[in-house]
């Protein structure tokens, strides 16, 4: 569909610049959201001498699930306000001010201004995250055939923005103060506000309140979508349409296993890796790891600021103060990651920061990203039931390593030293189990419903997303008695056998969801 004209337009990677202004809004978001989900656990937990509230890990891990859960239920409110009333664009702005505010109250560090700024963040991430996916999917409405791959581009935004979120507040969290690394969360949510709402000019038409999108144009483009819709309809039969939602239904459903295993990473893996892992090193080992962290620390850094200069060629003249502020704030990262590295290079002892570990899921994310694409379009692309199930399998696994790394640890300890390996191979294998999943879940509910309930059904898959994160804080909570009744590797086994087992099962399910989803692929 794309005409000569439009083909003007994709000057960046082969895509259109807003799609990187968009990129950056949601990467410091991402920034955000992680690097305070890094703390939180661990400060909760930590003792009153070190700063933290000493909360039981039962009581902080359960908080974890509330806050983790509910940013995946607001969002199902917050895109029926844009859709009826703000639009997009001021839906996403004002949701990145309340989450600015939600971060401000929390670096507070008092329990009211806690439930506050955890409130502002929950409300203020139902109004930005299905809103700014809006915005993408907008902005490539007359491309389809390039949609893909600008979601793919937003994914890299969403792990770029995680993994510096989680380097760097957690860093700061747990070497400086807890407030500060809260804080750190803060500014850049902010400062990505700004850069959002001084740039958003470059969005065409997309993301205006309801009233004022209507011109000719886009009546034009509604009867076309109209035209298209009734077409699909009559295709498709009643019979054929009930079997579909049943799959979204079944893929749903085992979706609540995957996160309420994965969304341990926050929460009681933080805790091992805080307080059952070793984590001081020593010789070659506190060497070796300097120059590796140095080298994934500055190699992303590098490429997000060759993308972000490349945008600076494009769009200086026509948000130039949105691109200033962007500049800024990767100004202020380069000069904290600087920092960081001449301290710990200069450093006599070497503490891995418990939170460090977290940044190995964005790492191997954007690593193993383009291989599985690439996998995705060969001849073995496999089934979506086969894709969920091996995703389920290959989490569970990621557990099993942890149980067997933690059978030495006694039973009811309370802290010990086992190797930092277990937690690097188990988030490998997490990891690796998300990139299974991930390109099935939105995309095949896309595919499988008709265009008019899309948002509906998305409001159902959010929905599992938070039942999933919501037990996982409830399950996580859970570590201590496990632990003193039976071990810590009885604990992790529960996350390698619940998901495995379900894997196994959609594994076995492949046949009949392939024939409910009438070739849908
Ligand atoms: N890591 C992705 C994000 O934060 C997806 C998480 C999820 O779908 N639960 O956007």
């Amino acid at each position: 569909m794309t005409s000569k004209n439009d083909s003007k337009v994709f000057t960046l990677l082969g895509h259109k610049p807003s799609l990187f202004m968009v990129f950056f809004t949601e990467m410091w978001e991402r920034f955000s959201y992680y690097g305070m989900r890094a703390l939180f656990v661990l400060f909760l937990t930590s003792e009153i001498i070190d700063g933290g509230w000493a909360w039981s890990n039962e009581d902080a891990l359960k908080l974890y699930g509330w806050y983790t859960g509910l940013v995946y239920l607001t969002p199902i409110l917050g895109g029926f306000i844009a859709d009826k009333f703000l639009g997009y664009r001021k839906a996403v702005a004002f949701g990145a001010l309340l989450m600015t505010l939600g971060h401000a109250s929390m670096a507070l560090e008092t329990p009211t201004f806690l439930y506050i700024g955890l409130a502002c963040l929950i409300l203020g991430n139902g109004l930005f995250k299905p809103n700014l996916t809006s915005i993408v999917s907008g902005l490539y409405d007359k491309n389809e055939e390039k949609k893909d791959g600008a979601y793919t581009i937003y994914y890299m935004g969403v792990n770029a923005g995680a993994f510096l979120g989680i380097m760097l507040c957690g860093y700061i969290g747990e070497k400086v103060s807890w407030s500060f690394g809260f804080g750190l969360a803060g500014i850049f949510m902010f400062l990505g506000m700004l850069q959002f709402w001084f740039g958003r000019s470059i969005l065409e038409n997309v993301g205006l309140p309801p009233k004022d999108k209507y011109e000719l144009d886009d009546i034009d483009d509604e009867i076309e979508d109209a035209v298209e819709e009734i077409k699909e309809e009559v295709k498709v039969s009643t019979k054929v349409q009930n079997d579909r939602y049943i799959v979204v239904g079944i893929l749903a459903f085992f979706t609540v296993f995957f996160w309420a295993a994965f969304e341990q990473a926050g929460g009681s893996m933080t805790i091992f890796a805080s307080k059952y892992t070793n984590r001081v090193l020593v010789g070659n080992a506190a060497s070796a790891f300097k120059i590796i962290d140095a080298v994934i620390t500055i190699a992303p850094l590098l490429i997000i600021s060759w993308v972000l200069y490349k945008l600076f060629v494009q769009t200086f003249k026509k948000i130039s103060l949105s691109n200033i502020i962007l500049g800024g704030s990767f100004t202020i990262i380069w000069a904290i990651v600087i920092w960081k590295l001449y301290r710990e290079f200069n450093a006599d002892t070497t503490e891995v920061p418990a939170s460090w570990f977290g940044i190995l899921n964005s790492l191997f994310i954007i690593s193993f990203a383009p291989l599985f694409s690439k996998l995705w379009e060969s001849k073995y692309n496999p089934s979506a039931a086969v894709k969920f199930g091996l995703g389920l399998i290959l989490l569970g696994f990621g557990f099993a390593l942890l149980a067997f790394g933690a059978i030495s640890i006694p039973q009811g300890a309370e802290t010990a030293t086992v190797s930092m390996m277990w937690l690097i191979l188990a988030y490998l294998f997490h990891t690796l189990g998300e990139l299974f999943l991930s390109p099935v879940g939105l995309s095949y509910v896309s595919k499988l419903v008709p265009a008019k309930l899309i948002g509906l059904m998305f409001g159902v898959w959010y929905l599992a997303i938070f039942i999933g994160n919501w037990s996982a804080g409830q399950l996580g909570g859970m570590i201590d008695e496990i632990t003193s009744k039976y071990s810590l590797t009885t604990f992790f086994l529960i996350f390698t056998v619940v998901p495995a087992a379900a894997g196994v099962l959609m594994i076995l399910l492949n046949p009949v969801l392939k024939k409910l989803m009438h070739g849908v692929r």
